[in-house]
């Protein structure tokens, strides 16, 4: 993903002019086969908005976002229809956008017939393999969205993710629904399929323990931008970033000899209708110099595969 950017315009009011908000600006990340990557950041940071524009169910502004070497903004209709198949999403509740008239035997060979696979036979014997798989039975199928929990629902939404058999799945909030308790059971199956089918992750979550749970790398988002991208070792143990360490000082520590102080973020998160100048995180932040207040940081690479957007971290 090469400074990828989406703006949009809103009108609050008649008489208001013409805003833009600039949800995603300029955001540069690599996601490697097989791996798990998080966006991490508060609501609002334009993390879902990421997502969204790399699947392209939401057109970017600019920027360029390349998958197994394709520029998928290039692509047109029945071109991106067939790259979809290897590019799936995961929503939070997976039935609010689906027909609580349909079984879920319906809803999961919807994706199938929408490719043209298989004749109803094949498809069936699919769909029989894939509720297994997630854990539920195929005496199941026949049943609504209603009559199940929230748990099963998301094992549902992500059977429909991978009968397509994709190679890449966007998770947005897969398990902030969820309890605790189920949240670690769908972690856990997430982490298996993946092994099972070669999955890659770009995981979207503002819970930074479940981040630390599934991820092999860590980008943390704030106002539309990457400040900080790391693996989860170098990103917990070393947050360089003063925003990082501010979101992770509210976390419980899991090593009790380790007493990091609650660090405190001043003042509200900044509307990105009207972004702070420079460094759009300085009016909260505890090291803000005067450069900060004019010119905005660029990355810079602190030790291995660790970048920061700061002036602190610039040679
Ligand atoms: Fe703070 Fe300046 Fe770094 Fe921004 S660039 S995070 S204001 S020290
Ligand atoms: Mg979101």
């Amino acid at each position: 993903v090469k400074s990828l950017t989406k703006h949009f315009t809103s009108k609050q009011g008649f008489f208001s002019k013409e805003k833009v908000v600039r949800a995603v600006d300029g955001v540069n990340l690599t996601v490697y086969p097989g791996e798990t990557v998080s966006i991490v950041g508060e609501s609002g940071c334009g993390k879902s908005t990421t997502g969204r524009c790399i699947l392209r169910l939401i057109e970017p502004t600019d920027g360029e976002v390349f998958f197994e070497g394709q520029d998928i903004r290039k692509l047109n209709e029945t071109e991106l229809r067939r790259a979809r198949r290897n590019m799936q999403l995961v929503f939070q509740d997976p039935f609010a956008s689906l027909n609580p008239r349909k079984t879920i035997g319906q809803l999961l060979e919807d994706p199938l017939i929408i490719h043209g696979i298989g004749n109803s036979v094949e498809r069936r014997k699919h769909v029989e393999e894939m509720i297994q798989i997630v854990g539920l039975s195929k005496q199941q199928l026949d049943r609504f969205p209603h009559e199940f929990s929230g748990g099963q629902r998301q094992r549902i939404g992500i059977a429909r993710a991978l009968i397509l058999r994709p190679k890449l799945i966007v998770a947005d909030e897969p398990v902030s629904a969820l309890d605790v308790s189920i949240q670690a059971q769908i972690l856990n199956l997430m982490q298996d399929l993946q092994k099972e089918f070669n999955l890659t992750y770009l995981f979207i979550s503002h819970d930074l323990s479940v981040v630390r749970h599934i991820s092999d790398r860590v980008a943390v988002m704030y106002l539309g931008k990457v400040v900080e991208v790391a693996d989860k070792q170098s990103l917990y143990e070393k947050p360089t970033h003063p925003y990082t360490q501010a979101l992770l000082s509210a976390v419980p520590v899991p090593n009790p000899h380790l007493t990091t102080q609650r660090i405190i973020l001043e003042g509200d998160l900044p509307s990105p209708a009207n972004p702070p100048s420079g460094c759009t995180f300085h009016p909260r932040c505890r090291h803000c110099m005067d450069i900060c207040k004019t010119v905005a940081p660029v990355a810079s690479e602190v030790s291995r595969g660790h970048f920061v957007t700061c002036h602190l971290e610039q040679s």
